[in-house]
């Protein structure tokens, strides 16, 4: 019997989280209408969360889990995850609990009334520091308006999706993976559950400064084309200042004798602008090219350690 429900948790140093992870989640298991798989993706864990899973397996045959063969990262964790899904409505959420269990049931209750997309909207995050509520802040707001596609501002990776949904991510042969861009590019019938973002179980947040600018990068990049033009536009704009300057330059030599024109700091100035316009631009293509250049190796996504629980079907007793 084939599970109906998946419920997908990327896993990386999560070994405080994980019991009452799975006691939520069990509880919710135990409360949703139909046989449940619970698939855990470690993603190259170093502390103990692998043994940890592999107990949960032990004692519960609901428990999947995939190992990778080194962190690869959230948004691959995720894919994965999808890749082994084999329920009819798949729900994504974090190990850190700060992604309530508990709302998959509404989750689930909208996806009845025929929705095949319900995203998890925050409305609240509680005790983020500002300068990750501001940065988030902003970046929702610069996606949307980059994009071409209609991006919901606010609303992460928790969410729970109809099968066709996951069906055509699979299908997406793409691996620069920004989910949340891919899942509003499918379609569908979306809708948005509004919920306050818990505090952090326990540990430390494992998406550092740096990763989540990357991801930050990896969506604009991937879903707009417009840093592209912004760099032809720098360019005009930079040939307008050089033409307003050459004609000021003439102007202060020839009609003017007491010229504030002075030299090497007009120069210097110029230079370093100049410079500075260039490399920008430089950057930008180097984002796309080297995204190009990703996708054109075609390696595997991820690489996998150690799988488990995917090859019997579920069994009876918890069906
Ligand atoms: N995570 C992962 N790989 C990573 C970083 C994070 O699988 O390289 C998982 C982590 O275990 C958690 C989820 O992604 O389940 C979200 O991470 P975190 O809570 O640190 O980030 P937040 O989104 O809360 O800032
Ligand atoms: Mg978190």
């Amino acid at each position: 019997m084939m599970p109906k429900y998946s419920l997908i948790v990327p896993i990386y140093n999560e070994e405080e989280n994980l019991p009452e992870l799975y006691q939520r989640i069990s509880a919710l298991m135990d409360r949703l209408d139909g046989p449940t798989e619970l698939i855990l993706v470690n993603d190259g864990s170093r502390d103990r969360s692998l043994e940890l899973i592999r107990s949960l397996r032990d004692r519960d045959r609901r428990v999947c889990y995939v190992s990778f063969a080194r962190n690869f990262g959230h948004q691959t964790a995720v894919t994965a995850g999808l890749h082994f899904a084999r329920g009819q409505a798949i729900a994504i959420l974090d190990a850190d609990l700060q992604d309530p269990p508990e709302l998959i049931l509404d989750m689930v209750h909208l996806w009845q009334q025929d929705y095949q997309v319900v995203y998890a909207q925050r409305i609240a995050r509680r005790q983020e520091n500002w300068f990750k509520r501001l940065m988030a802040y902003c970046f929702y707001r610069i996606l949307r308006r980059l994009s071409d596609i209609d991006i919901p501002t606010d609303a992460g990776d928790f969410c729970l999706l109809d099968r066709r949904v996951v069906d055509a991510l699979n299908a997406m042969p793409e691996r620069s993976r920004y989910l949340r861009g891919l899942r509003s590019w499918v379609g569908f019938r979306q809708i948005a559950l509004p919920f306050r973002r818990d505090p952090r179980f326990a540990g430390e947040v494992k998406y550092t400064f740096l990763k989540s600018l990357s991801l930050a990068i990896d969506g604009i990049i991937s879903f707009s084309k417009v840093p592209l033009r912004l760099a032809t536009y720098l360019g005009l704009f930079a040939a307008l200042v050089a033409i307003a300057s050459i004609l000021l330059v003439f102007y202060w030599r020839f009609l003017e004798p007491g010229s504030p024109l002075t030299g090497m700091a007009t120069l210097t100035a110029l230079v370093f602008f100049l410079g500075a316009v260039q490399l920008v631009c430089i950057g930008i293509l180097g984002e796309y090219v080297g995204r190009i250049y990703e996708e054109v190796k075609g390696r595997p996504i991820y690489t996998l350690a150690e799988v488990a629980g995917f090859e019997e079907a579920m069994p009876p007793e918890r069906c």
